[in-house]
């Protein structure tokens, strides 16, 4: 099942896909474009270009592009239909009621248990201001949390029985089947469902949207364990949430950075002391996943370690993948192993911000703390060895030869030296960059180029060409082959996707060309779109006609040569013809 076109185009025409993309990553102006760091892999310099004219972004790195819904499937984890109805809120354009068919049944899904994760954390919130709710406040009272950032944070309560949400669920009507999908509930050996959570102190997960997708709550009193957190489901992943980022994105952005801490008190009390641009990993190690999240919206990162073992290991762990998604990592460690919550408690903002703008890059702190100080000469050739395995996880050379530099300072070894063998080693391990084999780009049809480009921008006009019949008289075969397929795809699916039409890495020199031709064509009057494709479809044509009675023209030299009279009246015929079909387009 579709949308109805008018509506996608209504979307469409509404939508700003620079906004859609800044919601996502920083894009800075650069002539007529916008560019950014590639959400979708890792590079230094910004390839990933938005053009606000045509609507389309595309990453000449990897090959990414497509239009704000493609953007918003492809940067957000969503399918179409999430997509189209996102972008319909977003927009205020009222769709239809809702069409079952692709998908439908997973979305169905994952509507219904964000819709009863809101309405479970409306009613903990309820709770927490409740005479039942009295401990819980007392808590966050001595931990001296105002009412304003629990509000904010929307904190709740679990009472502390076996079912009151259970029975507020059902009473309001919502199948506890559903509930217990969402991890709300647990089912019972006998009879029927029981809260999962019991007299605790509620904190909601938001994905970056601001949909509740979880929930951790802490217990008030007595009980084990002390944090519990909704198990995975349909619409949450441990792992790949960051606790905080739906509030802290707009903060990160003016900061220039984002602070990553451990749990949701570390986040509040912060957030409450006016340091905004901060996350949290909620009990799980930091993963790739986290950063990627991240990378949309910095590569600055302070990330907070304690000083202990278990710290230093997991600083170890971190820092590999700071440094293999070339992120800039700077280490916070708090004095006295105190956290984040405790120490702003304590301290205050100002002393905060100090010690985060005092932070060491993780480099250093690992040339200082991890490596250590070597004593004797072999002390000193075991930490060499450690430092060069550490070198070979840095990608940034700016970095690397900063690190080599405080290395030799350290160890007291010629700089030289060091980057010889730091290079040495890593031209070893790296692959070679490029692809032997590939062929050149052999020069195309300009014109069924720019009649893909144009499809791909305006596929509201795909129609057109699929009844003009223009894709058969492509010259290029791989260019026919993808004419036909966007046809195919978007009379299947309302809208166009390269990548999905173009999978492998040896379209990308067509899928640069086309992006490279749409965004460099000046911008297009809305009322001369249908004018382009026209004319373009007219001149394909003359170009086909051309073409063909060249042909004609040299087998019918040669027949002549040949005295071959048969084929020279069969010939003659079939130019004639040709002649009389080229008439009729003009
Ligand atoms: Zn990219």
């Amino acid at each position: 099942m579709r949308f109805d076109d008018s509506k996608i185009e209504e979307i469409k025409s509404r939508v700003d896909i620079v906004e859609l993309a800044g919601e996502y990553l920083t894009l800075k102006k650069a002539g007529r474009n916008y560019l950014g760091l590639c959400p979708f892999h890792q590079e230094k310099t910004p390839s990933f270009t938005v053009n606000r004219e045509k609507q389309i972004f595309y990453c000449f790195g990897c090959g990414e592009g497509g239009n704000a819904i493609t953007l918003l499937m492809k940067i957000a984890d969503m399918s179409f239909p999430e997509a189209i109805r996102h972008l319909a809120e977003k927009t205020g354009v009222t769709l239809p009621v809702r069409t079952f068919g692709r998908g439908g049944d997973k979305d169905e899904k994952r509507d219904g248990i964000v819709g009863i994760n809101l309405r479970a954390a409306n009613w903990f919130a309820g709770n927490l201001s409740s005479p039942e709710g009295k401990a819980a406040r007392d808590y966050l009272q001595a931990r001296s949390l105002t009412e304003e950032v629990s509000r904010q944070f929307r904190l709740g309560y679990a009472p502390d029985r076996w079912r009151s949400l259970a029975d507020h669920l059902e009473g309001g009507g919502l199948s506890l089947k559903l509930a217990e999908q969402a991890g709300l509930v647990v089912a019972g050996r006998e009879e029927g469902f029981y809260d999962r959570f019991r007299g605790r102190l509620i904190f909601p997960i938001e994905n970056v949207f601001g949909e509740v997708i979880a929930f951790g709550g802490r217990i008030i009193g007595r009980g084990e364990p002390k944090y519990l957190n909704s198990p995975e489901s349909s619409v949450y992943t441990k792992g790949k949430n960051l606790y905080g980022l739906n509030r802290a994105r707009e903060a990160i952005r003016q900061e220039g950075f984002c602070l990553i801490v451990e749990g949701y008190f570390d986040v509040i009390s912060l957030w409450d002391a006016g340091i905004s641009n901060v996350v949290a990993t909620l009990g799980t190690a930091l993963t790739r996943e986290h950063l990627d999240l991240l990378r949309r919206y910095t590569k600055d990162v302070v990330a907070l370690f304690d000083p202990d073992e278990a710290g230093r290991r997991a600083l170890d762990r971190a820092l590999e993948l700071f440094l293999a998604a070339n992120m800039r990592a700077r280490a916070l460690v708090l004095p006295d192993g105190s956290d984040p919550d405790e120490f702003v408690r304590k301290h205050g903002k100002e002393k905060m911000a100090a010690l985060i703008a005092a932070a060491p890059t993780v480099s250093d702190y690992y040339i200082d703390n991890v490596l250590g100080d070597g004593k004797t000469f072999e002390e000193n050739r075991d930490l060499l060895k450690t430092a060069m395995e550490f070198l070979e996880k840095i990608g940034d050379g700016l970095e690397r030869n900063l690190f080599i530099k405080r290395i030799s300072e350290k160890l007291g070894i010629d700089q030289a030296l060091l980057k010889k063998e730091a290079y040495r080693k890593t031209s070893r391990t790296r692959p070679a960059q490029g692809r032997p084999g590939q062929t050149a780009q052999t020069s195309r049809s300009a014109l069924e180029v720019n009649l893909i480009r144009l499809m791909l921008e305006y596929p509201q006009n795909i129609l057109l060409v699929e009844s003009e019949e223009i894709i058969d008289l492509f010259l290029d075969e791989q260019l026919k082959d993808l004419g036909a397929k966007m046809i195919q795809t978007y009379k299947l699916l309302g809208f166009i996707d390269l990548q999905v039409l173009l999978p492998t890495d040896a379209d990308k020199p067509l899928k640069d060309m086309i992006y490279k031709l749409s965004i460099e064509a000046p911008p297009t009057d809305e009322n001369m779109v249908g004018r382009n494709f026209a004319d373009n479809i007219r001149r394909i044509k003359e170009k086909w006609f051309r073409e063909k009675k060249r042909l004609l023209q040299h087998q019918l030299r040669q027949a002549q040569e040949d005295g071959d009279e048969k084929m020279i009246r069969e010939l003659t015929f079939q130019k004639q013809d040709l002649i009389r079909q080229e008439k009729q387009l003009q």
